[in-house]
């Protein structure tokens, strides 16, 4: 990819929209404003930013105030960002605006993404999309809000520098964002481990109806919409979850179920060693990454989780 070209384009833009996936996770907030505060930063430049909803332990982040939930018809960006999404699909709403921006860019990491954009840049090798946005920056631009939420991104995507994908690089990079006066305590206690007290009534549940599978070797929780309706939480208060399944002795694949709808099941998959969950995920039109994935399932959870372990039978076989 041509930086020139992409930071000439951005300076003479009139106009420019960010966007990220739809049920926006750590890493996809600290990408989209990330990108945003790096732009205000070195160009004195506001951008249009797109994601369905923040969730409140992000919006501590510059930028976060000014997040367009709704998706109006007729905007017309000169440039234009996905950022964190594998697919246009994901974008959600978003994606209408790819066809009507003059030069659109991808910015992803995750090994699925085959290319939507005008011009793409996908690194699977990066922990995150945050920590892909850092190596582009030049650090010179890259303030203290600009730092917060590539931070932020960085800590959602890798667990807390503990996951596969972290690298010499990923912690580098970690090291100068502290250096432009990150405050690591803060970012990883308020927006990764605090949790309201509804939130970890719903953790408590789900391990406690958890059950084993193949031997130990599976995991697995669901959480139907009845029950998330009775304690009024939503889709960013079971965050966490799937890492507490995961960390139980012996098991290789933890696998938590959220009703989203009706008998609609949107599925987290996560392993420890030898399973790629991205490969499972793709097969039920998902996708992720090898030890982190994600898709949507319909039916009965039962039916749900037989379709899966099969998968991962063959994998383990
Ligand atoms: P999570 O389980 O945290 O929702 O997602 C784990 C990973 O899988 C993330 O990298 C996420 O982007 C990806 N992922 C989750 N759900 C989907 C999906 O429905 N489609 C695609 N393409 N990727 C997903
Ligand atoms: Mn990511």
């Amino acid at each position: 990819m041509d930086f020139e070209k992409l930071w000439n384009r951005v300076s003479k833009a009139k106009r420019i929209g960010i966007c990220g996936h739809v049920r926006p996770d750590g890493d996809c907030v600290g990408s989209c404003l990330g990108m945003y505060n790096y732009i205000l930063s070195r160009f004195g430049k506001e951008a249009d930013v797109y994601m369905e909803e923040v969730s409140p332990e992000f919006l501590f982040l510059n930028g976060s105030d000014k997040v367009i939930k709704d998706y109006p018809d007729a905007e017309k960006y000169d440039v234009f960002f996905a950022l964190d999404s594998g697919d246009a699909e994901r974008l959600g709403e978003g994606s209408k605006y790819l066809k009507t921006a003059g030069y659109t860019y991808c910015f992803d990491h995750h090994p699925t993404n085959i290319g939507y954009c005008n011009e793409n840049m996908i690194v699977p090798t990066d922990a995150a999309t945050a920590e892909l946005l850092a190596t582009i920056f030049e650090e010179q631009y890259i303030d203290i809000n600009t730092a917060n939420c590539l931070y932020l991104g960085i800590v959602h995507d890798t667990g807390v520098f503990k996951h596969s994908n972290v690298t010499r690089k990923t912690m580098e990079i970690a090291g100068m964002l502290i250096e432009k006066g990150v405050i690591p305590g803060d970012i990883i206690d308020k927006t990764f481990y605090e949790k309201t007290y509804v939130q970890n009534q719903i953790l408590g549940r789900c391990l406690m109806e958890s059950i084993l599978l193949m031997d130990g070797k599976v995991i697995v929780s669901y959480i139907p919409t009845e029950i998330q309706k009775f304690y009024g939480i939503g889709n960013s208060d079971m965050g966490g979850i799937i890492d507490q399944l995961r960390i139980t002795k012996g098991v290789e694949v933890a696998i938590l179920l959220k009703e989203a709808n009706k008998r609609e099941w949107k599925v987290s998959l996560r392993s420890n060693s030898i399973v790629d969950v991205s490969k499972i995920s793709v097969m039920f039109a998902g996708g992720g990454h090898v030890r982190a994935a994600g898709c949507t399932m319909y039916g009965s959870a039962h039916d749900c989780i037989n379709s899966l372990t099969k998968e991962i039978e063959k994998q383990l076989s």
